[in-house]
């Protein structure tokens, strides 16, 4: 059927005909399968030299045809992947997208959207930005507000940094005050890695605050920094849920401070942020309503397909004019007042990446969100008091999200590292080890509803 067939004409890819509706059909049937599987193992890497004897070479002038194609990538590469979205992925942040977001993610790659102009994609943008006043009006910010998705939170921090820099610059022109000599960024020592990169990206310097014991950035702290480094400051970074254990900065304190210092306020909420969802956890991000820029990552915790980032600004023209591209051939897009994605981040070309969660949340209502985010912090907590009375367990920190971070007494790093691989190779769960202030533990980062109490004291069990 699908297999090799000596091309006719220079169309035969992309002509509809008996092999390409072949072709189309087999790869369909093997997302659906993916998609409707209820058993997909955990699977794990494989060392470079054994991929390279079982996967080979896929590439020559002629083509393998779609059929062993597909096979190797379903036999030899597809196992060769972690299942990010597997009940016992509990590592990093896992990704749990719903059925209806991953299903619409096809359509997406099937309709041949451009994500980057209202002008080319005006129903997309119209669909994305409905997801995003909505995540906006849930944050408490101003109807007005606005923004984009884009890959992740890592661009996402950079391009609202961006963003904050360039108002900087804009208000000492206008106030015609001094050019500090560097820009610097105010974060908490536990921000996440990609403010330091933004920060290199940009050649500004990172003000690393130190958080406290308890790890909770407080606005005391930041207005020491503030009163230290005075107009060099063009932001503060506060986390909305810290990656390593799910820790909400202060925000209220941090966002009084915008009454006496003229300074941008962002909120780093790309694992966290979705926990205001549920009205379980709700006020312990109040303040976040007075940030200036937002970042939040559906696939994370709002159950969307790798990869997206809902990047929103309070004033999206302060997005705009740090962004927007000019050249000849785009001023037909730019010379115009209508919303175009492109102009409110580092990108140009982009996917219409918000559409697979604005169709789940369409399909489902926000309120099935609210519960499955709640369920999330709910057993986090009942595992965390599960931990506690277990001997031989301690529980690192009190879980304020859906992360849960604990210490079986007495292991060493290598001990939690045999563990931790003896799980994997026995497709058991996929739980790595982590550390604190030099003390060796690992971690729970629960996101995905069909995580369940049993699964995770099943895994407790093997550190017996
Ligand atoms: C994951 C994460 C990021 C980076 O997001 P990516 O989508 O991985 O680029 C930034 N900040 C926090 C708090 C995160 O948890």
């Amino acid at each position: 059927m699908s297999g090799r067939a000596a091309p006719s004409s220079p169309a035969s890819m992309h002509e509809v005909s008996e092999r390409t509706s072949d072709l189309v059909e087999l790869v369909l049937r093997y997302a659906r399968d993916r998609i409707l599987s209820t058993e997909t193992p955990l699977d794990k890497p494989i060392p470079p030299i054994d991929l390279g004897r079982l996967a080979g070479r896929s590439i020559d002038e002629h083509g393998i045809g779609a059929d062993r194609a597909l096979s190797r990538f379903e036999h030899v590469l597809a196992p060769a992947c972690i299942t990010t979205d597997h009940p016992q992925y509990l590592s990093f942040i896992p990704t749990a997208p719903t059925k209806a977001a991953v299903a619409f993610d096809l359509v997406v790659s099937a309709s041949a959207l451009y994500g980057g102009s209202w002008l080319e994609g005006a129903g997309a943008v119209y669909a994305e930005n409905e997801v995003l006043t909505w995540l906006a009006a849930e944050f408490g910010l101003p109807s007005t507000a606005g923004g984009v998705f884009v890959q992740g939170g890592t661009l996402g921090n950079l391009s609202a940094l961006v963003a904050a820099r360039e108002h900087a610059r804009a208000t000492v022109a206008r106030d015609g005050t001094e050019t500090p000599q560097r820009w610097k960024v105010v974060c908490s020592a536990e921000a996440h890695s990609s403010i330091a990169s933004a920060a290199r990206v940009m050649d500004v310097d990172v003000v690393a605050v130190d958080p406290g014991e308890d790890g909770v950035l407080r606005g005391a702290a930041v207005r020491s920094a503030l009163d230290e480094h005075g107009a060099s400051v063009f932001a503060v970074v506060a986390t909305a849920g810290s990656t390593n254990f799910g820790i909400i900065d202060d925000l209220a304190s941090i966002a009084a401070l915008k009454d006496e210092f003229d300074v941008w306020f962002h909120v780093d909420g790309a694992y966290g942020l979705a926990g205001m969802l549920s009205p379980v956890a709700r006020n312990r991000f109040a303040g976040v309503e007075r940030a200036d820029s937002v970042i939040v990552d559906p696939h994370k915790w709002l159950f969307a397909p790798f990869d997206a980032c809902a990047l929103i600004y309070r004033d999206p023209e302060a997005g705009r004019r740090a962004h927007t591209q000019h050249a000849e051939y785009l001023d037909t897009l730019t010379e115009t007042s209508e919303w175009s994605p492109s102009d409110y981040a580092a990108h140009l070309t982009r996917r219409a990446r918000g559409l697979p969660l604005w169709f789940s949340l369409a399909t489902h209502g926000a309120a099935a969100y609210r519960e499955a985010i709640g369920a999330s912090i709910r057993l986090a907590q009942d595992i965390a008091r599960e931990i506690e009375r277990r001997d031989g367990f301690r529980l690192v920190r009190e879980p304020q999200l859906s992360v849960v971070v604990f210490e079986r007494e007495g292991w060493t790093k290598a001990d939690y590292a045999r563990w931790s691989t003896r799980l994997l190779d026995e497709q058991h769960a996929f739980v790595t080890p982590s550390s604190h202030a030099g003390r060796p533990n690992t971690r729970f980062a629960i996101v995905n509803p069909m995580t369940s109490f049993d699964q995770l004291t099943a895994i407790l069990d093997t550190m017996a």
